[in-house]
């Protein structure tokens, strides 16, 4: 289960991830919290389908919808709205309030329900999200995170919730890194040293300007050959994605060789795994999972053996 801020989070972040595990046979869950009903218009070349309008918020939902339905074709995932609102991403200063009834604004226990919901419905043995920071300062992604913990940590909890079906309590939590300063750099060096003009030179200056601490990688999935259905879950997020802006701008064969991951960062685990020295890293985020399914199909058959 991979849980998104906004439709085109899930074609951004962890993609050709979720493109690579589907194709290994696993049911993969892209849950979107918001509509994206406060996102602007991205691509300078984007053109407003006929008979749609983006200037209200249901004008937009609806192309959004339209897109992510695209998206999520493209990755062969399942999909998921939880319903909540777009915050918006406030600017200026002082920072202007967020809109009210805005998924920043509702608070964290009812936030928080219909992904445990989901969660309990769904199953999943590995969910992803982002970090507490929301990997980038938009209230739906903090919010994002703040609510795929909660859910984490109650939907196995029969005391927690009682209404909303089942407990389950899922493995793993990881974090998305996609956009870690290696990853930049590795992209970076990788393009100037093939003789081409790299995007990424401002980008990495700024943040090393701004010192943002790095978070820890735990955690390193090979997804080259999902690059394509990553690129065309990118492209169907038309109003969002300039296909001539950064995403794009880095060969595919030169990205294959010099950073062929998406990386994560294990946040919590309710399984034991097996030991790695801190130079050692996990090739995927089903590590230690089979072996749990399996030590628990062993304590079944014991106890009816037992019994
Ligand atoms: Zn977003």
């Amino acid at each position: 289960m991979a849980v998104h801020a906004h439709p085109d989070d899930e074609s951004s972040k962890g993609a050709a991830t979720t493109a690579r595990y589907v194709a290994e046979g696993v049911e993969v869950l892209v849950v979107t919290c918001t509509g994206g009903e406060r996102g602007d218009i991205l691509n300078p070349s984007y053109v407003v389908p006929e008979g749609h309008e983006f200037d209200s918020l249901e004008g937009r939902s609806a192309v959004r919808r339209e897109e992510m339905a695209r998206s999520a074709a493209a990755l062969g995932v399942r999909h998921r709205w939880l319903g909540f609102v777009d915050s918006g991403l406030p600017e200026g200063d002082p920072l202007p309030p967020l809109p009210e009834g805005c998924f920043a604004l509702v608070p964290l226990e009812e936030a928080a329900e219909p992904l445990v919901r989901l969660v309990r419905e769904f199953r999943p043995h590995v969910m992803t999200t982002y970090d507490p920071s929301g990997g980038y300062p938009h209230p739906d992604h903090i919010r994002c995170h703040e609510v795929s913990a909660a859910a984490f940590a109650a939907a196995g909890d029969a005391t927690r919730y009682s209404t909303a079906g089942e407990p389950w309590e899922p493995m793993k939590l990881y974090y998305n890194h996609g956009f870690s300063m290696e990853s930049l750099r590795a992209v970076h060096e990788g393009m100037e040293g093939a003789g081409l003009e790299s995007p990424f030179g401002d980008w990495i200056e700024s943040r090393t300007a701004r010192e943002i601490p790095e978070r820890e990688v735990t955690t390193y999935v090979e997804v080259s050959d999902y690059f394509p259905q990553r690129d065309e879950a990118l492209r169907a997020h038309a109003s969002q994605i300039d296909p001539e802006g950064f995403f794009f701008a880095v060969p595919r064969d030169i990205e294959a060789d010099v950073w062929p991951w998406d990386s994560y960062e294990l946040a919590e685990s309710n399984i034991p795994l097996p030991q790695r020295a801190h130079d050692e890293y996990e090739d995927g985020l089903f590590v230690g999972v089979r072996e749990a399914l399996d030590a628990g199909d062993e304590d079944r058959r014991t106890a009816e053996v037992n019994a």
